[in-house]
Order: structure tokens, then sequence, then C-alpha cells
């Protein structure tokens, strides 16, 4: 299992105790000791009442089963001043599992890869900086491929970020 390894996608739209989202998501980043993190990507807020949002990808090495992962993510989430709140709203941080290198993996509470990120322009782009051909196991497609038809399929969405 030493091989074995993960795509994450982090995302912010709050400030945290380390500053801005960018910065909140610089420093959750570099807590997960990653091989390799994408740029960070920003968006600011549309509107007088919108957050700006942050946007990133990382790859990490990691022997441990998903479940085992998601948890250390929560932990990392929790720390960084996460605590519960609603799904889509503002939140200090969000770390998803994105794809593992042994392919899928579906319990109650866990899905990988991530069910929606064949959509998300936000986590294709970063995904794609660090690993283009990265074979998705369920569609059979590159995450190059993915965001080319994410694209198209929605160019409206293009830039607007969630996490
Ligand atoms: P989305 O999953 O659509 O991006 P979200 O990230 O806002 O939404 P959360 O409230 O952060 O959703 O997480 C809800 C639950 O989703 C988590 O508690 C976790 O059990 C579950 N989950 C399922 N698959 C995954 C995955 N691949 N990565 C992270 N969490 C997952
Ligand atoms: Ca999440
Ligand atoms: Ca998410």
């Amino acid at each position: 299992m030493g091989n074995t390894s993960y795509a994450i996608a982090l995302g912010s739209n709050r400030r945290s105790r380390y500053g801005s989202p960018a910065e909140t998501v610089r420093a959750a980043a570099e807590a997960l000791r990653p091989l390799a993190v994408s740029r960070i990507r920003l968006t600011p807020a549309l509107g007088p009442a919108g957050r700006s949002f942050a946007n990133a990808a990382l790859i990490l090495a990691s022997g441990g089963e998903p479940p085992e992962l998601l948890a250390e993510l929560k932990a990392l989430e929790h720390s960084f001043g996460r605590r519960g709140g609603r799904r889509w709203g503002p939140r200090v941080l969000d770390l998803d599992i994105i794809l593992w290198s042994q392919g899928t993996w579906a319990d109650p509470s866990l899905s990988v890869p991530h069910p929606q990120f064949r959509t998300r322009t936000f986590v294709l782009e970063p995904l794609a900086e660090l690993v283009p051909g990265w074979r998705d196991p369920v569609s059979g497609l590159t995450v190059r491929q993915l965001l080319t038809r994410a694209r198209a399929a929605s160019p409206v969405d293009r830039g607007i970020p969630r996490t």
C-alpha cells in the first residue's frame, strides 16, 4: 500500500485564524505534506453579500484506506475552525477526496471518486495542473477530458467555484 495516492480538493470561503480563504487553503495544504499542490485559484465575491472563494487541489501519498483518510481530513477541517455548518454554506475549510489510485470506494458515508467532481470546473482545473492524465475509474475519462467536457457542458459555471 506504500504507493497508494489520493487527489484531494480544498476550498475555503471564510476567514480563519490563518487569514483569508487563500491563506487558509495554503496553510491546510502545507499541513497535509502533499507530493504536489496546484496553484490556489481565487474568485472574488460576486455582489455585496458574496464571499470570495479559494480553491486548490493536491496529491497525497497515503497507505490508508479512504475512511481513514477522511477521518484525518475531517479532523484537520475541525482544527481549522470548521464547526458543523450547512452544505454549501460559508465554511473555513472543505477537504474532499476526489480520486484514489486504487480505484473506487463506496460505503454509506463515503464515495470515491467524489460523486460530483466530473462537472465541477473548480475541482477539475486545479487537478488538471497536477494529474491531467489520471483516469476516472468510473467514466474511463482522464481529468483533462473531464475538464474539457465540463467546460463545454456548463460555460456559465466557469469560474464560479464552490467548496
Ligand atoms: P459536496 O460533497 O457536494 O462537495 P460538501 O463538501 O459541502 O458537499 P460536506 O458537508 O463537507 O459536503 O460533507 C458531507 C459528507 O459527505 C461528509 O461528512 C462525508 O461523510 C461525505 N462524503 C462522501 N463522499 C465524500 C468524499 N469523496 N470526500 C469527502 N466527503 C465525502
Ligand atoms: Ca466536504
Ligand atoms: Ca465539497
